[in-house]
């Protein structure tokens, strides 16, 4: 048969990882940003814009004390028109507040977008030895909730930090300009701010790191309690379940309590040692007044901008533990932006066209951190077309074979050839296309049944997906649905049966014509009715392309050109069913012993 599909190109998207530098985590930021230098003067020109009223504030406060205290030197109606102009200033606040937040939020917002991107790139890049010893959970706390602390942190510091700076650099600047000394007094403040932020540094980025890993436990144990509720209930072990997750968030309830003592204990300190500095200013100025060196209105500006210093550096200090937060959360992104553990295809040869001839050469493959290989010596040869089937009992080393036929898996020593062409040497993305993986787990997503067959194909002509429906036999039960193959189906394919969702997996495997098929034969229990139906679906797949099949069925097994029987990572008995039942061996006895 001969099917006429397009197959999804790659996805779209800049991968950000090569800009990732968890080590370096406000370079990164403003890496994700994506922006040239040049963009954030004008966020910053409207900042100091809608900011100015706060600053102005306490000259006319100023003012008006000296115009109350010195008449003669001091006219009224300077002190009406500059009146005036601090409420001209105070009304642009708004249009222009709002103006500065549409600025950073586009940035930011898009900043998270890229990130979320990124992370589901190289997510798919990863190998799937990665993915084998990565839970679910923890990947989905670092693409919802890290990035969102991210985006969080970077709103704080735009908004606040900006505040903190500029306010900073006006008050020096304008005390420098009426009275030099008095800046001794605000630079004796710098060192206070540092000096607080490094004794707390430490703790607060463990506390922290404790705590966002603890959560990505936690999420974790969400996942599998859920993957798990259908055991859980089946065996009436609710109980269990709940109380396991009570101790999960008992520890995390733990943590996080103690990292708000910990952000509570630093920015109080942080306040209490500023008050006290104002206080001191407030002598040193009131000292200077008595003296006859400043006027009364000077005291009220210096204290004002005082207070304001203050203000802003409190601001840093405050925002420093969600600071500490944001910058864990980078760090706990680079996990994955980072991580080397990915396919590595490009410069590989391409893979246009595969006849389908594959052949395993004393293949010997073990998992990381094993000791025992899953697979050794492993030979195998399988022409174009042929159907080879793997038996033997579970542990023998049948899925990982087929790991390693599809790629996932390189082999530890030995090689694997297809059409003649060692695979390490073949572009994996490019070959896979020709190939179709029928699990034994039936993954279907939620939407149609239509949407589930023909998944990562662009254009499928109606009577290829026609042929395929009515061959895989999925049209029996379709015809009987109201809305035929546009019946939207549950997540996990819950509304079907566990015969109808195989059909519907067969239907997608064969609809992309491959040349080889990697077949996990269900165990599913299915009934007789069923059972034929999905045999005779799989038999007319595999008619002319290669095949291997995971066979637990003795039907299956019977069709197989050549069985191959595994025992401990190794081939024990290989040839046609006919001549491995007259050997008289293993799988003589398997066949005896289900009947
Ligand atoms: P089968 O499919 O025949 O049941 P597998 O190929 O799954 O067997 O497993 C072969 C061996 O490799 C077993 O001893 C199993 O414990 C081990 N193994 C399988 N997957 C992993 C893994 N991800 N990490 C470590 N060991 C594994």
């Amino acid at each position: 048969m001969s099917l006429s599909v397009r197959h999804n190109t790659q996805a779209r998207g800049q991968p950000l990882e090569f800009h990732y530098r968890s080590r370096n985590p406000f370079g990164t930021l403003i890496a994700l940003a994506g922006r040239s230098g040049w963009f954030y003067l004008w966020p910053l020109t409207i900042f100091v814009l809608k900011q100015s009223p706060a600053w102005v504030i306490p000259i006319l406060s100023a003012k008006a004390i000296d115009t109350l205290s010195d008449p003669a030197r001091h006219s009224l109606h300077d002190l009406l028109m500059f009146g005036v102009f601090t409420l001209l200033l105070l009304a642009q606040n708004v249009p222009m507040h709002t103006y500065f937040i549409h600025l950073v939020s586009t940035t930011i917002r898009r900043m998270e977008q890229r990130l979320r991107m990124s992370l589901v790139i190289r997510l798919q890049q990863l190998s799937i030895g990665f993915h084998d010893k990565t839970e679910t959970g923890r990947l989905q706390a670092k693409v919802l909730r890290d990035v969102e602390q991210i985006q969080t942190m970077s709103m704080y510091l735009c908004e606040s930090g900006t505040m903190g700076v500029t306010t900073i650099v006006f008050a020096l600047c304008l005390t420098a300009a009426k009275d030099p000394p008095m800046l001794l007094v605000y630079l004796a403040l710098a060192p206070v701010a540092v000096f607080l932020i490094r004794f707390f540094k430490k703790s607060i980025r463990e506390r922290n790191r404790d705590f966002r890993s603890n959560m990505e436990s936690v999420s974790a144990e969400v996942a599998q309690m859920l993957d798990m509720i259908p055991v859980t209930r089946a065996h009436g072990l609710e109980g269990s379940a709940i109380s396991r997750f009570r101790r999960q968030t008992d520890t995390l309830l733990q943590r996080g309590v103690h990292l708000d003592r910990l952000n509570a204990t630093f920015v109080s300190s942080s306040w209490v040692t500023f008050q006290t500095t104002t206080i001191l200013g407030l002598c040193i100025t009131f000292w200077l007044c008595r003296a006859g060196r400043i006027s009364v209105g000077d005291v009220v500006l210096y204290q004002g901008l005082l207070m304001q210093i203050v203000a802003s550096i409190s601001v840093f200090t405050n925002v420093y533990p969600q600071v500490a937060k944001g910058v864990e959360s980078i760090r706990s992104i680079g996990e994955v932006l980072e991580c080397p553990d990915i396919e590595l295809n490009e410069g590989k040869q391409p893979v246009t066209r595969v006849e389908g001839a594959i052949e395993f050469e004393r293949v010997e493959y073990s998992y990381p951190g094993t000791s025992i290989p899953a697979l050794k010596g492993f030979s195998l040869r399988a022409a174009a077309g042929d159907c080879v089937a793997l038996v033997g009992p579970s542990g023998a080393g049948k899925s990982t074979v087929m790991g390693l036929a599809i790629g996932f898996r390189r082999p530890t020593s030995g090689r694997i050839l297809l059409d003649g062409a060692d695979m390490q040497t073949l572009d994996m993305r490019q070959y896979r296309r020709f190939i179709s993986v029928v699990p034994q787990q039936t993954y279907l997503f939620r939407g149609t049944i239509r949407e589930n067959i023909t998944f990562g194909l662009d254009a499928v002509d109606r009577r290829t997906l026609d042929e395929v429906v009515e061959m895989t036999h999925v049209s029996d039960f379709v015809r009987n649905l109201p809305e035929g193959l546009d019946t939207p189906v549950g997540e996990g394919g819950s509304t079907l049966s566990g015969g109808q969702r195989q059909r519907i997996a067969i239907a997608r495997a064969m609809i992309r014509d491959p040349r080889l098929i990697i077949f996990d034969e269900a165990t599913t229990a299915l009934d007789a009715e069923s059972e034929n139906l999905v045999q005779d679906a799989i038999y007319r797949m595999i008619q002319g392309r290669t095949t291997f099949i995971v066979a637990h069925r003795l039907s299956t097994v019977r069709k197989a050109g050549k069985i191959v029987f595994l025992r401990a990572g190794q081939v024990v008995e290989q040839g046609s069913y006919d001549e491995l039942m007259a050997l008289g061996g293993d799988f003589f006895r398997m066949n005896e012993l289900a009947g």
